[in-house]
């Protein structure tokens, strides 16, 4: 079924990127016609950890909305007043929210919008097409639907990274960590022994909670490092999540951002807060104590080989020390994988774009490694023979190899890169050749080119 209008905005994916980008369209007075799908049946934030106890990472006044308008109705303050429980929550003098707390946050904030999204609908293929109009965009989904737009905003979040050893096994027993609660629900099964792989926050936070649970009786840490390891919360660090540091990062060369994000790893990548890693310490301490294996630490250490064993009931791991190169075996009921999600680049594991660009590749600028060259304002120059407007794309929440650390998926700055997106959309249109009427050689219109110059 194709839905005949042609919409100023097309919206992939209804999480808090695009969420925010919907407060900021509304907030700034955007008149154009909006449309944001989502894969998911209604709104949710990462529901599939939205594990007990679990806080969040990031100051809940940088929400939405409040870093570019304090007075604005969308605030995490005015929600937690909207509820009866602003003076509780003063009260409570905690450091962050509850992971849950926030999602109610978000959803609260996502009720305002229910008439522009369309949940249940996975976006499948993106593509220029042929419109009476003109050139435009073309989304499809999976359930047959198609919408067509002038400007596209992709904020579906990264792809979950599976290990190449675990591709093959990955099934009920075996799963990303994007998949825990529902696929831990489907178990049956008592006295589960269950792996989690990676050092991330994730993967603590899913050990202590398997600790939790009275069908496993053991749970066994997999890593490649020494052990959890603390996150660098310094403020000078966390600088990077301020708009002024991408100012910084965005122009420089790429050998200079690949040994930043190098360096500054440990602000998101396998590594953990305080408060997780003293638990765990603690729980430890206790089993040792009282001689209980219930916990094992499986440290310097990774999965070199996933067999099926005892007639397919269990997952046999070979399990390699990464220093000494011993191997030794572990059966597992269940492996879950907090190995984090897929970067965008030119490493082994990375994905060179989202592969909703794959339909539009042709028709994207790409910069000197062959990569989507994307601008200051998030968007992607799209070749374009002619259209009612100049076609936009705009990757909201993807751009952590040319924007910085801040955009591997932090809700710190959302508000202030929704708003560099509005404004960019808000200027004044480009004017696109009417058919037949000379393309320039380079196929890009007069506003791309100017941001393509650049990137050069
Ligand atoms: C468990 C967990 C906890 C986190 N906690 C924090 C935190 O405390 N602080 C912090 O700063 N960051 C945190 N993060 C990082 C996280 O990436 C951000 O919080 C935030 O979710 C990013 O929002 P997003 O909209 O970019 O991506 P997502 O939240 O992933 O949302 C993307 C949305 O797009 C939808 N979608 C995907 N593909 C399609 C498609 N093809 N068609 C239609 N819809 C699609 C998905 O269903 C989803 O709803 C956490 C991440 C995880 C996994």
């Amino acid at each position: 079924m194709t839905d005949q209008q042609i919409y100023s905005v097309l919206g992939v994916g209804f999480g808090p990127a695009n969420l925010s980008l919907a407060v900021t369209l509304e907030e700034l007075g955007w008149t154009g016609r909006s449309r944001f799908v989502e894969r998911a049946g209604d709104f949710q934030w990462q529901d599939e950890q939205l594990i007990a106890g679990a806080d969040i990472q990031n100051n809940p006044f940088r929400d939405l909305t409040m870093p570019r308008d304090t007075g604005s109705r969308y605030t995490f303050v005015n929600y937690l007043a909207s509820q009866g429980r602003l003076t509780d929550y003063l009260h409570l003098n905690a450091k962050f929210p509850l992971r849950r707390e926030y999602a109610g946050y978000l959803r609260w904030v996502a009720d305002a919008f229910r008439g522009s999204v369309d949940y249940g609908e996975s976006a499948t293929r993106l593509s220029v097409v042929d419109s009476p109009a003109g050139e435009v965009f073309r989304l499809e989904t999976g359930s047959g639907r198609e919408y067509l737009g002038e400007k596209v905003v992709i904020g579906t979040g990264r792809s979950p990274r599976i290990p190449a050893v675990f591709q093959r096994s990955l099934g009920p027993s075996v799963f990303h960590a994007t998949r825990y609660l529902s696929s831990m629900r489907r178990l049956n099964g008592r006295d589960l022994k269950v792996a989690v792989v990676g050092g991330s926050q994730s993967a603590i936070e899913i050990v202590l909670d398997l600790l939790n649970r009275p069908d496993v009786g053991q749970v066994v840490s997999v890593q490649r490092g020494i052990g959890f390891r603390l996150k660098d919360t310094s403020p000078y660090s966390r600088r990077v999540f301020l708009p002024e540091f991408i100012d910084y990062f965005y122009p420089l060369p790429s050998e200079a951002k690949q040994r930043i994000r190098a360096e500054l790893r440990s602000i998101n990548y396998a590594a953990c807060d305080q408060d997780v890693i003293d638990r765990l310490a603690s729980v430890q301490h206790e089993y040792e104590l009282m001689g209980s294996d219930r916990l094992r630490m499986l440290t310097f250490s990774e999965v070199a080989e996933v067999t099926p064993h005892a007639g397919g009931a269990v997952n046999r791991l070979t399990v390699r020390d990464v220093n000494h190169g011993t191997l030794s075996a572990y059966d597992a009921d269940v492996v879950i994988l907090a190995t984090g999600f897929r970067d965008f680049g030119l490493g082994p594991d990375d994905e060179h774009y989202h592969p909703l660009l794959e339909g539009v590749a042709d028709r994207l600028a790409l910069n000197d490694y062959g990569l989507p060259a994307v601008a200051r304002d998030y968007s992607v120059p799209v070749r374009q023979s002619y259209g009612p407007r100049p076609l936009r794309l705009y990757l909201n929440g993807l751009c952590e190899a040319s924007h910085g650390m801040g955009d591997a998926g932090a809700l710190a700055v959302l508000s202030a890169r929704s708003t560099d997106i509005v404004e960019s959309l808000m200027l004044e249109p480009d004017v696109v050749p009417e058919r037949d009427g000379g393309l320039p050689a380079d196929g890009l219109v007069a506003g791309e080119r100017l941001r393509d110059e650049a990137l050069r």
